[in-house]
């Protein structure tokens, strides 16, 4: 019964990865979500939300207080100006970003730029809206961009590019010459670009994140997607948004009140205060902290096991190359890691249209765990070594 247009996506692979981890009680590093809960006061600021009343549909394109909040923290980090009630939407998560956004921007026949390895709900989404994906590849250890390969990839019909930095499943955090090629390319060719954010506040060492919007004559051809999944450690709770010009965020908006129409007011109130009193310099520096110690306990690990590894400068993942350890390809090695090992990790194989053999020796580790988790891990992966 599922549609053609979705029929080639099949299961995520999060979720596949995810139910062998638990048919096998493996450690589960793959689909990225923290084991450990986030902090105390946002768990009682959405039980006060709760209490207080606030309980029927929201305001479609989100609680006032929170795209203040959003508005406010743009401001403050990045010196991003956006009209809280017309250029910010709050989403079902970042998910539902990427679906809204790509369904309100995109006309049947459009092409949009995706780099592989890719997020794998964006070639979905391109295609849910009828559009056709041009794919530029990134390639391990560095993923450093081409942009020759970007250029060539650019045709008439080109009309979004969907940027993911930092990275996912790379860990790559694009940097500021990328980011000006990119920001050209858009400018020179007139495309507007998706820019996905939601690892903004995860990088290491002196990686910097800088939103491709604040780039000159990007802010008016740029629609970013951020997440308070990642930052605050409440995946589960699905509360995203997006911030753009009024154009770019009414196209989203024309997608978001048929696909999710309003998100939950108590959480989204919660998030506010979230942003509001955690996103200050203390916080966000203990939360790179302890990301910093997570990966580099898991690169030591990995690389004593025998991995080649790929630092990543941003997220909360790694690729690793297995060659060293096992013969086949990554989707087996992945098997074989979680039933034979105990350890669930992702083959990235599945975030690769045109050139999948790019991924095909290696897998991706999520950190985002307590380290006592991460060191039940590596007694495992110590194992491993044929
Ligand atoms: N984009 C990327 C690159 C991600 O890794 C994720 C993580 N799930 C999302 C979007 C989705 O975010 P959310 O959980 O807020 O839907
Ligand atoms: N972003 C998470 C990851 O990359 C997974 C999210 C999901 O399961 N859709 O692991």
């Amino acid at each position: 019964m599922i549609s053609d247009k979705l029929l080639p996506f099949g299961t995520t692979i999060f979720a596949e990865m995810t139910g062998l981890a638990i048919e096998h009680d493996a450690i589960n590093l793959s689909q990225g979500f923290p084991d450990f809960e986030g902090p105390a006061a946002i768990v009682d600021a959405a039980v006060e939300a709760l209490r207080s009343g606030d309980n029927q549909y929201a305001r479609s394109r989100g609680h006032p207080t929170l795209v203040q909040a959003i508005a406010a923290s743009r401001k403050r980090l990045y010196g991003l100006s956006y009209d809280p009630m017309e250029e910010v939407v709050v989403f079902s998560g970042a998910t539902e970003g990427i679906a809204s956004s790509l369904l309100g921007l995109l006309n049947p026949g459009d092409e949009v730029i995706l780099f592989e390895p890719f997020y794998d709900s964006y070639p979905a989404c391109v295609a849910l809206a009828g559009a056709v994906p041009r794919y530029v590849t990134l390639r391990f250890p560095d993923f450093a961009l081409d942009l020759d390969e970007l250029e060539k990839a650019i045709t008439p019909k080109t009309r979004l590019i969907v940027l993911n930095s930092p990275h996912n499943p790379s860990g790559k955090v694009f940097t500021r010459e990328e980011l000006t090629g990119i920001a050209s390319c858009a400018i020179e060719n007139d495309l507007i670009v998706l820019a996905d954010e939601v690892y903004e506040h995860l990088t290491f060492d002196d990686a910097e994140h800088l939103p491709i919007a604040s780039l000159p004559g990007m802010r008016e051809r740029t629609l970013t997607l951020s997440s308070t999944g990642k930052t605050f450690s409440f995946t589960g709770w699905k509360i995203g948004w997006g911030t753009g010009p009024r154009p770019m965020i009414d196209a989203a908006q024309a997608a978001h009140q048929f696909v999710t129409y309003a998100v939950a007011p108590p959480l989204q109130v919660a998030m506010a205060h979230a942003l509001s009193e955690f996103t200050g310099d203390e916080f966000l520096r203990t939360f790179r902290n302890e990301y910093t110690a997570r990966r580099d306990f898991l690169l030591t690990v990995l690389d004593s096991a025998g991995f080649q590894v790929a630092v990543p400068r941003g997220t909360y993942f790694v690729l690793a190359d297995f060659t060293a350890l096992f013969d086949g390809d990554d989707r087996e090695f992945a098997r074989w890691l979680t039933t034979e090992h105990g350890v669930a990790a992702i083959p990235p194989s599945a975030f690769y249209q045109v050139r999948p053999e790019e991924g095909r020796r290696l897998v991706r580790f999520a950190f985002c765990k307590r380290m006592e988790t991460l060191r039940r891990a590596a007694e495992r992966l110590g194992r491993i070594a044929p």
